[in-house]
């Protein structure tokens, strides 16, 4: 389990350029569960995620991971591999010259021996279901299969918990698809612990429980019908349904026979 307890966050504390960022942050994540957080841009989701995996360190309030607090120096390496970290840009993320390079990284910076590495990256590209590409320059990917092959570089560290920050913004309709489903058979088949940080509103439907960030504060959280119904509130959380998921909410909410209520636009021109 992950503990946020009273936590606040402030960048350059002390100087003309101080900046809070999170407020009194409390906040529970049972392992496993799928957790969505949601929020408008600047409302403090990049530096919970930072948080939570020691790369920042609160100045007030305790982030706990597994018993082990982010203070511990001592114990911090203990933290990181256990609290993997997905970003936005795929290639900001892409260190090797190959695939199988790219996602050895991470298990050679543990000191892992080279059969158990040999292991792992096998594991890791059956999970993201990139094993031909395994001798392939990334160059060569498209976005979606860069992003797969960093998720890859993450898991292949066996998280416990994977934490991916806007995972799908840089890619098109058919990469963002193909990560959504990676990350709903990682915790519904390797029962890891998602935290998945989206603006996507259509794509917190997987979660089990949707968090909401304004302002450096959590305003809501409940399970996605209870946050998508709040259909005002999440207009003055700068937070939009795009317009052809209202459409499928509403179809849905009529008796239509939809899949799911939030379908995205992709998902709703096939069922039409
Ligand atoms: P989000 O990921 O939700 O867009 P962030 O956590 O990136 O939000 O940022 C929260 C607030 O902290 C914003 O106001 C942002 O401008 C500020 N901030 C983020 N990173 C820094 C930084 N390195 N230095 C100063 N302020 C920062
Ligand atoms: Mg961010």
């Amino acid at each position: 389990m992950i503990e946020v307890k009273g936590v606040n966050y402030t960048y350059q504390p002390g100087t003309i350029q101080e900046k809070v960022a999170l407020r009194n942050i409390n906040l529970e994540i049972p392992s496993p569960s799928f957790l969505c957080i949601v929020g408008a841009n600047g409302s403090g989701k990049s530096t919970f995620a930072r948080l939570i995996n020691g790369l920042l360190i609160p100045q007030v309030g305790d982030v706990i991971v597994d018993g082990i607090n982010t203070k511990d120096e001592d114990k911090l390496w203990e933290i990181r591999k256990n609290v993997g970290l997905v970003f936005q840009n795929p290639d900001n993320q892409i260190v090797g010259m190959t695939v199988e390079e790219d996602i050895a990284f991470g298990c050679e910076n543990l000191g892992l021996p080279p059969k158990e590495i040999e292991e792992r990256i096998e594991f890791a590209l059956k999970a993201v279901g990139m094993e031909e590409y395994r001798k392939y320059p990334p160059y060569l990917l498209s976005g979606g299969q860069k992003q797969r092959v960093a998720i890859a570089g993450v898991l292949a560290m066996l998280p416990k918990y994977i934490v991916l920050d806007e995972p799908t913004t840089m890619l098109d309709p058919k990469g963002r698809k193909e990560i959504m489903e990676i990350i709903k058979n990682l915790y519904e088949k390797e029962k890891k612990t998602i935290i998945l940080i989206t603006h996507h509103m259509e794509e917190a439907i997987w979660a089990e429980r949707i968090i909401v960030f304004f302002k450096g504060e959590i305003v809501a959280q409940g399970n996605p019908k209870e946050i998508f119904s709040k259909d005002e509130l999440l207009e003055l959380w700068g937070l939009n349904l795009p317009l052809t998921t209202r459409i499928s909410k509403c179809l849905y909410e009529r008796g239509f026979n939809l899949p799911h209520p939030l379908l995205s636009p992709e998902e709703l021109a096939l069922w039409l």
